[in-house]
């Protein structure tokens, strides 16, 4: 049976033991079609996250997709281009059951103005990596990206522990609202700025912000309160965060750390300038567009001095993935780059392990399928600190939203016993309906993105975009259930290239070794892409996992 969906009454979420489709793998690639728009910012319009990331094309290609999913047999692959499905193949049996390339545009013309072009004429969407794939669980889903560059941070700085420190941020959409809550679970006194009201109320409401301040000095005095007491607290602010943040720069005050998580890549649909509000950029969409940018850029010029000036100041500060620094430059702040980006600051040694965000999703509904599997991972990880850590927290704090899912950062051979371990499980009836297993685009393999991903690789090949291809490739000849190939849309056009994967436990043994070869090939490449790029980390657990490397 669907459950109510308090957020979004007309996107119940999916769940219970009725198959509408003729099998459970055709089955959970609809009901996590329906868990993204469930769990999504604007599903009336389609928009899951990152200001245009879509789940479909159209609300015609949603109800085609929906139709064929629940129509097509095993043996058959749904083919969709940029959230339209466009063709369905007799494959076979062991074929992936959906394979879809979003937004990929030839070089010469993958800019931002001619995918919003392209866009209006309905030819092309951005589906935003895990919008478009069907694979995104709303904020909670990122919640521990933040919590571990959080910690990642303590330990290089604060002595492993963020109590009495002061994060600024700002951003509280689908990925930005996990800020606020994996701040406090690190122990953070932490700021998050937003100018939409609404969006603040939303995180205020499902109690990821404890508190919404009235202005920036009130604000300024909670956090410090907590800085004084060791107290953990998250604050939120509605305000312009290049307002707000020279404004905290000119009281002299400075932040223990400093990022920020508005869609600063997209100037069209996301960003919005000083002195506007969302309404006002809503209307300048379509007649104002260059206006937009222009101001936009100017905006996040501002936000991003004040940034430097905090870094000057002995701020730690960094970009956390959305083009902040890309688009500061271009408004003339040439040292933009000075800021470091997450990734290569901070997680990169993971990546080389072949350790990444990898999520699982109940596809009953129940709640009691994912404690049973966070019993199993601590049981079958008792000596991986980072992960039981997280998976005790995550359990207390982190509320779920949608289908009952949980992520972690586990590595190569961890995830794969674990999707076998969870196929057993689904076999036996232990739990109550088979599990989906996919993974984040910030990992090893996945992803070719300049400025988030492959920045500043040791042997220069950050803009090769061959590794996401071939993993695609990868993942299909593995008997992947769906394999997604995406180039970035709006802002990001022209930026990245990346592959997604989703596989179905249904407790069968061909699901076992669908998974086996599927998320053991997946994280293979990710750890001979950083081999191949000269890090020893990655030789070593290449070595360590026999990797045969011609
Ligand atoms: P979103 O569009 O859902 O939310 C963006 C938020 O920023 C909105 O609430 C908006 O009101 C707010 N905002 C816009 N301009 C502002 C301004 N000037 N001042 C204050 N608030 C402002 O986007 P999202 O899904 O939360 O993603 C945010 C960014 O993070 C995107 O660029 C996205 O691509 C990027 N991202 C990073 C990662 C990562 O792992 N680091 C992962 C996914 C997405």
């Amino acid at each position: 049976m669907p459950r109510d969906n308090p957020r979004h009454p007309r996107f119940p979420i999916p769940g219970g033991p009725e198959l509408r489709a003729r099998g459970w793998r055709q089955e959970a690639l609809l009901r996590l079609l329906e868990n993204v728009l469930s769990v999504g910012e604007d599903p009336d319009n389609l928009v899951v996250y990152a200001a245009l990331g879509k789940a479909a094309r159209n609300w015609d290609a949603h109800a085609a997709i929906v139709r064929t999913l629940t129509e097509m047999d095993e043996d058959q692959t749904l083919v969709i281009q940029s959230g339209k499905p466009v063709a369905l193949l007799r494959t076979h049996a062991e074929a992936p059951l959906v394979i879809m390339a979003n937004c990929n545009l030839v070089g010469q013309w993958a800019r931002a103005e001619v995918f919003y072009e392209l866009e209006r004429k309905g030819l092309i969407c951005w589906g935003g990596l895990t919008a478009g794939a069907w694979q995104y669980i709303g904020s909670q889903g990122v919640i521990q990206g933040t919590y571990e560059i959080f910690m990642r941070i303590a330990e290089a700085r604060f002595g492993g522990s963020l109590a009495g420190r002061f994060v600024l941020t700002a951003g509280l959409g689908g990925m930005g609202g996990a800020q606020p809550l994996a701040g406090r679970m690190a122990g953070a006194a932490i700021l998050v700025v937003d100018v939409d009201p609404d969006r603040v109320e939303t995180r205020r409401a499902i109690g990821f912000l404890d508190t919404v301040a009235p202005d920036l000095d009130s604000a300024l005095q909670l956090i410090g309160e907590a800085q004084a007491q060791d107290r953990a607290l998250s604050v939120g602010l509605v305000g312009n965060a290049a307002d707000v943040y020279p404004a905290i720069a000119a009281r002299g005050v400075v932040p223990d750390i400093v990022t920020d998580q508005t869609s600063a890549h997209d100037l069209v649909y996301g960003y919005v300038p000083s002195g506007m509000s969302p309404a006002d950029v809503r209307r300048l969409r379509v007649e104002g567009q260059g206006q937009l940018m222009a101001a936009g850029r100017a905006s996040i010029g501002r936000q991003v001095r004040a940034m430097l000036e905090f870094r000057a100041a002995g701020a730690e500060v960094f970009d956390n993935g959305n083009l902040i620094r890309t688009q500061a430059r271009e408004a003339g702040v040439a040292d933009a780059f000075d800021i470091p980006v997450f990734t290569e600051a901070y997680l990169r040694p993971l990546f080389c392990q072949g350790i990444g965000p990898f999520r699982w999703m109940a596809l009953s509904g129940e709640e009691s399928d994912i404690a049973r599997i966070d019993d199993l991972v601590l049981e079958l990880f008792p000596d991986n600190r980072i992960v039981s850590n997280w998976i005790r927290l995550a359990r207390a704090q982190v509320p779920f939203e949608g289908l009952p899912a949980r992520i972690a950062w586990l590595g190569h051979g961890e995830r794969t016993r674990l999707a076998l371990a969870v196929n057993d499980l689904v076999r036996d009836g232990a739990l109550k309906g088979p599990v989906a297993f996919s993974r984040d685009h910030l990992d090893a393999g996945a992803m070719a993105h300049p400025n988030i991903m492959t920045e500043n690789l040791r042997d220069g090949s950050d803009a090769i975009a061959d590794w996401p291809l071939l993993d695609a490739m990868v993942l299909c000849a593995s008997k992947a259930d769906l394999v997604a190939l995406h180039s970035g849309g709006g802002g990001y056009a022209g930026y990245m290239t990346s592959a997604g994967v989703t596989v179905v436990a249904d407790g069968t043994p061909a699901a076992a070794d669908r998974l086996d070869r599927s998320i053991t090939n997946d994280t293979s490449l990710g750890i001979v892409r950083y081999a191949d790029a000269g890090y020893e980390d990655a030789r070593d657990a290449a070595d360590r996992a026999g990797l045969l490397r011609p």
